[in-house]
């Protein structure tokens, strides 16, 4: 059998409509659409006011079990099972995608969104500047970061005189440079007092990401939290005079972005909150209007990133609180190989030879994986909808491989599990899925959240630890126990939790695969998203890049500055 070509050379094989055509056959205005060249368009949110009274579509949600190196491929399906909807049992179907971050894209993943015979097109467009969202949310935080240094610049002139003297006392040039570290070290102590600024960036794409309409986005920008006083007093883009200006920089960018797939069906690409620190869905807007324009015959369907206990979990903890959505049906993704690893398979290490493991038949190990599979099913029913296992198969899965893997996935309460080859052939190979989403979105369902707002913070954490990951328990570290006083006694007590995780681990240990137990969650710190509307908690040693890089950026072009804040 002739190895499939790569997803650069299938994705330019493809000739897309044009956006305007596209537009119209999904039922939007002219005036409705703000064309970028003749494949991409944003889609103005006037369209959603006049479609208010529409009945919504069916709204599914498509998440997986927790990722390894070898894919699962939760993109891919969440497109491949739009494409079967649309292209091949001809009901309306639209797919709601994230926008994928450049780094991601020039490193692992090749440029993709989706894979095989299941992706959006035209790449390149996709891929990197798309309608510059991303530009627009890294525009807006710098102009934070710029207010900050200039209102700290201002406000230093005093202080700066003093110190200035104080160093001229000195005329010897040894001891001038001793006494300049020893200002500097006195001073950077003073620097710890400043925090949040590097999160400016990934808060503000949440914020794009959750927001219902412009105005919305306004208030939220708002209220961002982005530096603190000396005395500890949270300082907002509003206090800071710039909450205003940031509306009118991304007010493109809270418009979604429409593009197709191979087959010609509707996408939305819109935001890419991070799924640790962040919530890493897509945009509320872009499903909101997505449920409107496919009518109630429809089917929308919106990737979750990550493994269901993170992305699945903030999909309804968070998006639908914001978006008083009601999703109908949750279609797990799964791999063969990707079990295999969670039943205790070997590593794969990049640009060595697949273990035979993976590429030989191997019905033990993949049992011992399906434990995961049969926790990541129960974390989906915890929310009371129909769940679909949807195997994404590999050339080297076996007959015997898929049947078990269906036949664990029904034992573990499935509502079906269905083999699917969509990466090989497109829409055509996840009809079957397609039609088991439209059984399930029949069945009665009522959709419930994991836990209550009233309830107090470390209660919250606890409940989503123990039911989606479980844990015995959680540990709230110092830091984290002074910060759910302090949040508690500022109101902010009844905020949604938003775990920053790894993906790759149930547990807060990226290397535990399976199903990990006998552990208690360490909970490192909390931190307060206002825009965003939720406290982030810190499990383990989870690396909040951002946050660091650009604070030591910060320091670096601000120098000792950073304790001077003072606003009001
Ligand atoms: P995820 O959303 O889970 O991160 P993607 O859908 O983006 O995964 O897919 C990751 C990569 O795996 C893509 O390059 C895609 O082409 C590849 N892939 C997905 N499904 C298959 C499959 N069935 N066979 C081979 N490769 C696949
Ligand atoms: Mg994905």
């Amino acid at each position: 059998q002739k190895p499939q070509p790569s997803d650069t050379a299938i994705a330019h094989s493809f000739t897309p409509k044009t956006i305007g055509r596209l537009a119209r056959e999904v039922g939007l205005f002219s005036e409705e659409v703000e064309q970028y060249g003749t494949t991409r368009a944003k889609v103005r949110l006037e369209a959603l006011n006049r479609l208010k009274t529409q009945p919504d579509g069916k709204y599914l949600v498509v998440t997986g079990i927790t990722p390894t190196p070898l894919g699962e491929g939760t993109t891919t399906t969440t497109l491949g099972l739009a494409q079967a909807l649309g292209a091949h049992l001809h009901v309306n179907s639209f797919a709601c995608v994230r926008q994928p971050s450049q780094g991601s894209n020039f490193g692992v993943k090749g440029g993709a969104v989706g894979g095989g015979y299941s992706q959006v097109i035209p790449m390149e467009e996709v891929s990197l500047h798309l309608t510059s969202d991303t530009q627009a949310v890294m525009a807006a935080s710098s102009l934070v970061v710029d207010t900050i240094n200039a209102r700290v610049l201002s406000e230093l002139t005093q202080s700066d005189k003093v110190i200035k003297k104080l160093y001229h006392i000195s005329t010897n040039i040894i001891w001038s440079l001793y006494f300049k570290i020893l200002l500097q070290m006195f001073f950077t102590l003073f620097t710890r007092k400043i925090c949040g600024i590097g999160s400016v960036a990934s808060e503000m794409m949440a914020v794009l990401a959750l927001s219902t309409s412009l105005g919305d986005m306004t208030r939220r920008l708002a209220r961002m939290v982005v530096a603190y006083s000396r005395k500890g007093r949270p300082i907002t883009t509003e206090d800071l005079g710039i909450s205003g200006v940031l509306a009118t920089l991304m007010r493109d960018a809270v418009k979604p972005s429409l593009m197709q797939t191979m087959e010609g069906t509707p996408v939305f690409v819109h935001t890419c909150p991070l799924s640790d620190i962040a919530q890493g869905n897509s945009s509320i807007l872009a499903d909101q209007i997505a449920l409107k324009l496919v009518g109630p015959e429809g089917f929308v369907v919106t990737e979750a990133e990550g493994g269901a206990e993170l992305g699945m979990e903030k999909f309804f903890d968070i998006k639908c609180r914001s978006s008083g959505l009601h999703p109908d049906v949750v279609v797990m993704v799964a791999s063969v190989h990707a079990l295999k690893m969670h039943g205790g398979g070997p590593a794969v290490t990049a640009g060595s030879a697949m273990p035979k493991e993976y590429s030989a038949e191997n019905l033990t190990l993949l049992e011992n994986g399906c434990s995961h599979l049969k926790r990541q099913l129960e974390n989906a029913r915890a929310f009371g909808l129909p769940v679909i296992v949807a195997i994404n198969t590999f050339s080297t899965d076996t007959d015997a491989e898929l049947g078990l893997v269906c036949e664990q996935a029904k034992l573990a309460g499935a509502f079906e599990a269905v083999p699917c080859s969509h990466w090989a052939e497109g829409g055509a190979g996840a009809v079957a899925l397609g039609q088991a989403v439209q059984r399930a979105a029949e069945t009665p369902h009522q959709m419930n959240f994991l836990y209550d707002l009233e309830m107090p913070i470390d209660d919250k954490i606890r409940a989503i630890a123990k039911s989606m990951y479980g844990a015995d328990d959680v540990e709230l570290l110092p830091l984290a126990q002074q910060k759910v006083a302090l949040f508690s006694k500022q109101g902010l007590g009844n905020l949604p939790i938003c775990m920053a995780k790894t993906h790759l681990s149930l547990s807060h240990d990226p290397e535990w695969k399976g199903v990990p137990t006998g552990f208690t969650l360490p909970i490192r710190d909390i931190h307060a998203n206002l825009g965003a509307g939720f406290l982030y908690a810190l499990v383990g040693t989870v690396s909040t890049g951002a946050v660091t890089h650009s604070y030591e950026l910060l320091s670096e072009t601000n120098g000792l500055r950073l304790s001077f804040i003072y606003v009001g």
